[in-house]
């Protein structure tokens, strides 16, 4: 066993499993930051857990949410047909009597439940289509309440289309102004291809102009003549955004043909543009037009790795890496991982490995944020009766 200097630490996490597989690993926190990740150190600390050879993980990392409409399900009533289409008229239907409360109040119950499962990075568009911003300085006001546990980053985003409502230009200015991080975009859903062609040069004009970040939604469609995403990838190159650029959604991609996407590829790569395949929402939405067979939309890692076919080894551990490692370079944010000198933002799960934590979905026991616990949930372990023996269930395939 090695030793640490004498210095005493805020929390030690000893006993861990890492993502990488390294295990009996010490992990030491002093002053919010990681100072030592080493096998079997032994150090003093205000508190210790022992992780017991469960996983320890850097946090999740939610890519693409939307906070202002978050737990409104039913409001004000439920979309029949299952399309994106309805679901934005609904949202239409309910803006104007959304208050600035009611949407903090929500957009905490989801922060607390976010802690709760790990998740202490999320990035969150925000509907400036309003001529108040209500959501935005609901989101603005949430954004600081919570900077001592969640890393919110907020986009600006133009429900209705930046060129299709009349004063979208003005309201996505002023959001940028008042400190929302990110431009979005939605280019599908202006009135016409050279309408969205024309949008996606703008947006990210702005962005150039104002250093920042770019994530649209982007050809959220069954359509696969929805092309926006070549003139995203035209303007990150023409405009200087090179791996500053994040396309959200882009189900079209699953019904343009093979010839096409070869192309589309190569271009997406030269921008350094991040693909956000997405949240639960696009295994809902998508192919409602179709007979069979039908299209899906793509999804979160549990269920994304079967939709996707990434059953094999390194593909299950590419996909914990799209929930933490990649989803945190998308959002540029420093110090994130699980070396020295890193933020120490740590989930302890109760998995053995990170296809254990895909597969099992499991309990957070632990969740730490710079050092601090923020959240923590007990242990669950079943006791069965089976074949005459009661015996404590894990998940897990015994060893011989
Ligand atoms: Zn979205």
């Amino acid at each position: 066993m090695t030793r640490a200097n004498d210095t005493m630490f805020d929390l030690v996490v000893t006993n861990a499993v890492l993502p990488d597989g390294r295990d009996r690993m010490t992990i030491a926190c002093r002053d919010g930051r990681i100072a030592s990740v080493e096998r079997d150190l032994r150090a003093e600390a205000q508190r210790t857990i022992d992780a017991k050879g469960e996983l320890v993980s850097p946090p999740f990392v939610d890519a693409h949410f939307h906070m202002d409409s978050a737990l409104t399900y039913g409001m004000p009533r439920v979309n029949r047909s299952g399309t994106l289409l309805e679901g934005i008229q609904l949202w239409a239907e309910l803006k104007p009597s959304l208050t600035h409360d009611a949407i903090r109040d929500r957009a905490l119950e989801l922060c607390r439940w976010a802690v709760a499962r790990g998740t202490l990075i999320i990035r969150s568009h925000v509907d400036v289509c309003d001529p108040n911003l209500k959501a935005v300085k609901a989101l603005l006001e949430v954004r600081e309440l919570v900077r001592n546990e969640i890393d919110l980053q907020l986009v600006a985003f133009p429900q209705d289309g930046y060129l299709r409502w009349p004063e979208a230009e003005r309201t996505l200015a002023a959001a940028l102004d008042m400190g929302v991080d990110v431009v979005g975009g939605i280019p599908h859903f202006e009135r016409t291809m050279a309408d969205g062609a024309a949008s996606i040069e703008r947006l990210c004009r702005i962005a150039a102009e104002r250093h920042l970040l770019v994530d649209m939604h982007c050809d959220e469609s069954d359509d696969p003549l929805s092309r926006h995403i070549e003139v995203l990838a035209r303007e990150t190159v023409r405009q200087g955004l090179h791996g500053r650029v994040t396309a959200s959604h882009l189900t079209a991609m699953h019904s343009m043909d093979n010839y096409y996407v070869s192309k589309l590829m190569p271009l997406m790569r030269e921008a350094g543009i991040t693909a956000v395949a997405n949240p639960l929402i696009n295994i809902t939405l998508q192919g409602r037009h179709d007979t069979y067979p039908k299209r899906r939309g793509m999804n979160v890692a549990h269920m994304g790795l079967h939709v996707g076919h990434m059953t094999g080894d390194a593909e299950m551990r590419a996909m914990f890496d799209c929930v933490t490692v990649n989803g945190a370079r998308a959002l540029h944010r420093d110090g994130y991982g699980l070396a020295a000198g890193c933020w120490a933002d740590l989930v302890l799960l109760q998995a053995g490995s990170v296809i254990d934590a895909i597969r099992l979905r499991p309990a957070r026991l632990a969740v730490i944020r710079r050092g601090r616990v923020i959240a923590e949930t007990p242990g669950v372990r079943p006791v069965v009766t089976l074949a005459g023996k009661t015996e404590e269930v894990t998940f897990r395939p015994r060893s011989a």
